[in-house]
């Protein structure tokens, strides 16, 4: 098993162990999550109490849950929490009293085009409870009334997020955001969690030129949240990425930054030209994950979303059938080896200088064409080395190079590294 494959197969582990908890924007189950992340990765969990104000937002109460169920005439259990998480609307008050079939109807949510998944919906601001079941099932509750239990609190407490930091050479940080505050769902949420972790423990195992800061949070909330403690933190932000929805078996989804031209855009959208595989490139806009948050005009970030098939655009989406066999080990790997790809680039971008830059320096003199590949890699190699010199002029780095040249960033690094050694070129 490669390398790669083997942390597809991990991150696959890693959602598969996450898939039973009851996460939302702050509670237990949240904490759960953070700590089985922890035992991969020395993420630190930071909290921040109820009640705190966090840029326009205020923090909400913290919402822990035992046991919900609707109970039938006869005592059954008709709807029961224990089977799925997703049966209780997600921040649903305590409840506990007979309801008539009408009231419950009214709390009831469920999918009738697609009858045998249930949905999940939540509703963090404003005090309600509600529970969400397959319109199959809904179509058997003929008792005229019911038992409904939703054995939950609501208290001042915290919200919950992890935060790691890998320090490289530079103080500039690369972000890297996940959101950690759904339920039983995998590909909208775990997949994220999970190709972070690997993610992270790759660029923990050698030295790196940026510092990599990763944050796993609740979504909207907990991005606020960190924004609002963090605002020295986003002044020395370089890059940034959101990952979410990275394991399905759709092609890669790249949704540019507000700035729409952010190294991390143009890497990306390079390192998806050239990787031979069907890809989607999409304007930024202020809706979809938290670059909502970091590309909101106050900071406007360089954070880009990588994503496969986007939030709201597979039928799955926010359902039960977003579950361990909608997410892909080989689609995790991807993904990782896509992100790895683009930091790789942005990494080993640099700008030179042409110390030789009147006319072209002969190259077959110095043995550069010798040095260069293979021969079927070789007129990739010949065009990067002119294209190098020609280009190197202090204002160009080595992706406005590939930009321009069409080639493959790592030609174009592989020719500027064989020019400096000869001394053709020096880093500006
Ligand atoms: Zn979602």
């Amino acid at each position: 098993m490669s390398g790669l494959e083997d942390a597809g197969q991990q991150a696959y582990e890693l959602v598969r162990e996450l898939y039973p908890f009851c996460r939302s924007i702050s509670g237990e189950g949240l904490r759960e999550t953070l700590r089985r992340i922890r035992a991969r990765i020395p993420i630190e969990i930071c909290e921040v109490p109820t009640g705190s104000k966090v840029l326009d937002w205020t923090i909400p109460k913290e919402w822990n849950i035992r046991d919900a169920w609707v109970e039938d005439r006869s005592g059954r259990r008709v709807i029961d929490f224990r089977n799925s998480n997703l049966h209780v609307v997600g921040y649903s008050a305590p409840i506990r009293r007979t309801v008539s079939r009408a009231e419950l109807l009214d709390h009831l949510h469920t999918l009738p085009d697609h009858p045998d998944w249930i949905p999940y919906r939540n509703s963090f601001w404003d005090e309600s409870w509600g529970f969400c079941t397959t319109h199959r099932q809904l179509e058997t509750l003929v008792d005229d009334a019911y038992e409904v239990c939703i054995d939950a609190t609501l208290q001042d407490g915290s919200l919950s997020y992890g935060e790691l930091l890998i320090p490289g050479e530079d103080a500039g940080e690369f972000l890297i955001s996940i959101h950690v505050c759904h339920p039983s769902l995998c590909n909208d949420n775990l997949s994220g969690i999970a190709v972070g972790v690997a993610l992270a423990q790759e660029l923990a195992r050698e030295s790196r030129r940026f510092t990599y800061r990763f944050v796993f949070t609740p979504a909207t909330i907990g991005a606020i949240a960190w924004l609002a403690g963090n605002e020295p933190v986003t002044r020395r932000v370089r890059h940034g990425l959101v990952l979410a929805c990275v394991g399905d078996r759709g092609h890669v989804t790249y949704k540019r930054s507000r700035r729409g031209d952010a190294p991390v855009d143009r890497a990306f959208a390079h390192v998806l030209e050239h990787a031979g595989a069907p890809f989607a490139i999409e304007e930024f806009s202020p809706y979809g994950y938290d670059q909502r948050q970091y590309c909101s005009p106050g900071f406007d970030l360089p954070v880009g979303c990588l994503m496969r098939t986007p939030n709201g655009r597979y039928p799955e989406y926010h359902t039960s059938a977003d579950d361990l066999d909608l997410v892909d080990p080989a689609a995790m790997a991807d993904s990782l080896a896509k992100t790895l790809g683009a930091i790789s680039v942005l990494e080993r971008d640099r700008r030179y200088r042409n110390l030789s830059p009147k006319g072209e320096p002969q190259l077959r003199r110095r043995g550069l064409f010798e040095a260069l590949g293979g021969i079927e890699r070789r007129r990739d190699a010949e065009l990067a080395l002119l294209w190098v010199l020609n280009y190197s002029d202090g204002r160009h780095s080595l992706l406005d190079i590939a930009e321009r040249s069409r080639l493959p960033f790592g030609a174009v690094h592989a020719a500027a590294r064989a020019l400096e050694s000869t001394g053709l070129l020096a880093e500006e």
